[in-house]
């Protein structure tokens, strides 16, 4: 079977036969002659029809013949769903009549075929011959392509064009309720803007391909109004979100440049609400890039979730600037093109989705490292504060303790003059030193909470020398034999040395204040053991040694364990733990009542360019 289309009474400008089985003839104006309002024959050799004045209607003739013997049903298609005003006059040459077919302005309803584009029925009898005339107006298109097809090729093509459609709409609104659920979900000032980018975007996509229509299908007159609306709504939402994601503040220079395009491009639509040029795409095209670029400048400056954000945005990149090429300068591309747009804004809405996902996983871990934080904190607090009512028991207690033996002693001198003053005077100088003791004890802890450090070389052996001859009337009057085995290959071990002091002073006065005075060979081995990571230093003594149910409790604030240990301000171990903990060191101590005991200390090296 043939159909035939050809050129009639020399103005139609070449013959064009088309086959049966093609199924799907483009009707490019090539193939017709063109006439203006005056009836003049205008040249128009380019593929797409046009209408250079639009405000009036354009015309195009061609003649459409059936010499075949069946009967031909076909549909002329025009691609363009917003036409101001289309019609088509058919001459049936038989009846000599002509016959309005169709007007786009018709509601979506009351079409002949329900479609959001101009769909003309046409039959033609075996034999039957019809000249017609497109008349054309219309301010926006910048091109019009017209078809006609066989009934089933009208079906596959429309009703796969309805499934990519479906698929493409699917997968956002999928985004969009996601999207609404995290709204929902965290009250974001982000998230939220994502969502209105997203309806955004679904705003703008329908109609760009014309399913918008089906919304407003009583007034197809505001196709055009709605369209350059949802163009700005797009490009707007684009750049609030950006900004509200990468974080940019109204203050900076990047800011405020985001600013100026939102209220440009936001006055540019409201100017422009029936926007006939191509100013539109450029701008489209450049709001899209500067997205990405801020984002991929951001990902690279602060890494973090910026990464999905700029995947999305150079998707979207890529398939609006084929697109945008295939609009403005190679036509060509224009079926690659449309769809592309589709899958990348799709592919883009999946992106952006993940880089959401992705940026509410980090805050939910900061919130709960907060709330992990915040507990771990207050519980802290409720210790300091357990801690310091104690401190300031004890501390008061035991103050009070050599005041009221001094205030006794001096009592007694009043009353009694027989004591012999240098016996009373000695009395009370042993309470001021153990006064004294204490002060500088609590002085001690003062200064090791108040993290004043001074990282130096640690001489070890000058340090034991000076400490032990602090000690010395005491090892004399305990007996006891104080050496050191220090391993001193390695002369650099670098440590906060009033830290190392303290902890050696009051570990080596206990071995020698608790020394077995049963033992005649009573001793004291300190080794120390340097490396490159730390220093381990062993003090290890025959002394009366600590029983089992003692030793969990040697290293609490003001525990004495010893009834000899009177006179003592029970902090000594509690400074020296404290001094451990703080410096991330560990301390151990194994011992065995009248056997001795060992304590086994481990420092860090606070080597200089290890500090930090
Ligand atoms: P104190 O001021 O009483 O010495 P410390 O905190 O220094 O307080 O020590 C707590 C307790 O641990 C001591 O009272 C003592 O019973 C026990 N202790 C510490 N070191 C030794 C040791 N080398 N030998 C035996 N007992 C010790």
């Amino acid at each position: 079977m043939l159909f035939i289309l050809f050129s009639y009474r020399g103005y139609s400008s070449s013959v064009v036969t088309l086959k049966e089985q093609d199924g799907v003839v483009l009707l490019d104006s090539n193939y017709f002659e063109s006439i203006d309002n005056q009836g003049h024959i205008i040249p128009n050799k380019t593929l797409f029809f046009f209408t250079p004045n639009e405000t009036s209607f354009f015309k195009y003739r061609f003649t459409l013949e059936n010499k075949t013997k069946e009967p031909i049903n076909r549909v002329v298609v025009s691609y363009n769903y917003t036409i101001d005003e289309f019609r088509m006059y058919f001459n049936y040459s038989q009846q000599g009549l002509d016959t309005l077919i169709f007007t786009n302005t018709i509601p979506l309803k009351d079409r002949y075929v329900h479609h959001k584009q101009p769909v003309i029925p046409i039959t033609l009898e075996p034999g039957e011959k019809v000249d017609v005339e497109i008349w054309l107006r219309n301010e926006s298109a910048y091109q019009y392509t017209f078809a006609l097809y066989s009934y089933s090729e009208f079906f596959t093509h429309f009703m796969l064009e309805n499934m990519y459609f479906g698929i493409f709409y699917g997968i956002i609104v999928f985004v969009l309720l996601f999207s609404l659920f995290y709204v929902a979900y965290f009250r974001d000032q982000v998230v939220l803007f994502y969502f209105l980018f997203t309806l955004g975007q679904i705003f703008h996509m329908m109609f760009r391909d014309g399913t918008g229509l089906y919304i407003i299908s009583e007034h197809p007159e505001w196709a055009e109004i709605l369209k350059s609306l949802s163009r700005a709504t797009f490009s707007v939402f684009l750049l609030f979100y950006t900004k509200a994601f990468l974080g940019v503040s109204n203050q900076s220079k990047l800011g405020k440049i985001i600013n100026a395009l939102i209220i440009i491009r936001t006055v540019y639509v409201i100017i422009m609400l029936m926007d006939y040029t191509n100013i539109t795409f450029h701008m489209e095209m450049f709001i899209i890039l500067f997205c990405t670029l801020i984002s991929i400048r951001s990902y690279f400056r602060t890494g973090r979730d910026a990464i999905f954000m700029s995947l999305g945005l150079v998707v979207l990149s890529i398939t609006y600037f084929v697109y945008y090429c295939s609009v403005l300068f190679i036509p060509t591309w224009g079926k690659v093109g449309f769809f592309l747009f589709y899958y990348g804004v799709a592919f883009e809405s999946v992106l952006m989705t993940l880089a959401l996902i992705e940026r509410f996983k980090q805050i939910q871990i900061e919130a709960m490292s907060r709330t992990e934080t915040n507990t771990m904190l207050e519980q802290k607090v409720e210790e300091r504060t357990e801690e310091l009512n104690l401190f300031l028991y004890s501390a008061s207690h035991d103050i009070r303790g050599p005041l009221k033996s001094i205030e006794g002693i001096c009592k007694l001198a009043k009353v009694d003059d027989t004591i012999p003053k240098e016996q009373l005077l000695d009395m009370i100088l042993k309470k001021v030193a153990s006064l004294e003791n204490y002060v500088k004890d609590l002085n001690a802890v003062t200064k090791i909470k108040s993290n004043t450090n001074q990282i130096k070389l640690i001489d070890f052996e000058r340090i034991h020398q000076q400490i032990t001859e602090q000690f010395s009337t005491l090892v004399k009057s305990q007996n006891v034999s104080v050496t050191l085995h220090c391993h001193s290959s390695i002369s650099n071990y670098y440590f906060d040395e009033f830290s190392y002091r303290i902890i050696y002073q009051n570990v080596l006065e206990n071995a020698i204040k608790y020394a077995d005075k049963e033992k005649n060979n009573s001793f004291l081995h300190v080794t120390i053991k340097p490396s490159m990571d730390d220093v381990t230093i062993v003090f290890e003594d025959n002394g009366i040694g600590i029983p089992d149910n003692i030793l969990p409790k040697i290293f609490l604030m003001f525990y004495r364990g010893n009834e000899n240990s009177r006179e003592d301000t029970g902090l000594g171990l509690y400074i020296v733990k404290l001094i451990v903990e703080k410096w991330k060191g560990s301390i151990k101590v194994d011992s065995k009542l009248k056997v001795g005991t060992t304590f086994t200390i481990v420092l860090p090296n606070k080597r200089p360019n290890r500090l930090g």
